[in-house]
């Protein structure tokens, strides 16, 4: 049985002392796979030498809605720059957040367009981050036609959820599907086929009760078992469908 962890944070500094214990943990558990999304231009570096360092690594860049007050003319042309000259799976994260308090959101509207154009031209999926905003994000993606990609984390309703799959974007279900409280994500999964879903554990974020505070890659077993419960399905079957949705999307080439 084989997973992939779409979305995880693991170039992050916090990981540098046991980063290599967690992937021998990582792959014991099945977790075959792992993308790297970027947060800030800062970061993409670090995050490429990390991605470089192990072949179940894979990075993807972009600038995420929170760091959308930083400027932005010379990380856009280095990310075109990047985004052809090297082996980069993704464009993300980006996306919008609208929770109160985030930066603003005509900063965070302007900083969009450009890279959605750019997943257009280069021709890469999108990595969503998206709070709060489905109605208007899925507005802006349809505005671009062509590209694809996936809504990291959802948290929004079913009808939301119907909306982004009927435009061909997966859905990532993370951690918070574990959580007893979360119940209307439960629900959205049972609503939708396995072939909408991505699983992801967004570590170090999203954290779990059991696991300390924080998350890691060995959360994707136990996401994928609480689909299969939600699907009455085999966790066979949630790992083969949700792995193969990751090779359609990302084009692994090994
Ligand atoms: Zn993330």
């Amino acid at each position: 049985m084989e997973f992939v962890d779409s979305h995880c944070h693991l170039d992050l500094e916090q990981f540098d002392p046991h980063r290599s214990s967690l992937l021998t943990l990582m792959r014991q558990r099945g977790v075959a796979k792992l993308v790297i999304p970027a947060i800030s231009a800062g970061g993409w570096d670090r995050l490429l030498a990390v991605a470089q360092s192990d072949v179940a690594l894979y990075p993807a860049l972009g600038i995420h809605p929170w760091c959308a007050a930083e400027p932005m003319a010379e990380p856009l042309a280095r990310l075109e720059q990047m985004l052809t000259a090297m082996s980069v799976q993704a464009v993300g994260e980006v996306g919008l957040d609208f929770v109160k308090g985030m930066v603003d959101r005509e900063l965070q509207l302007q900083r969009l367009h450009p890279q959605l154009a750019l997943a257009q031209k280069v021709d890469l999926p999108l990595i969503l981050h998206c709070r709060k905003a489905h109605q208007p994000l899925l507005q802006l993606v349809r505005s671009y036609p062509g590209v694809r990609g996936v809504v990291h984390a959802f948290s929004g309703s079913a009808e939301e959820a119907k909306r982004w799959q009927e435009h061909g974007f997966l859905l990532g279900i993370g951690g918070g599907i574990l959580h007893p409280n979360y119940r209307r994500l439960q629900q959205v999964v049972t609503t939708l086929p396995l072939s909408a879903f991505l699983l992801e554990s967004d570590a170090p974020y999203q954290p779990l009760p059991s696991t300390m505070g924080i998350s890691t890659p060995e959360v994707i077993p136990r996401i994928a078992a609480e689909i299969a419960r939600l699907q009455h399905c085999s966790l066979a079957e949630v790992a083969e469908i949700t792995t193969a949705n990751a090779w359609r999307l990302f084009r692994f080439d090994h």
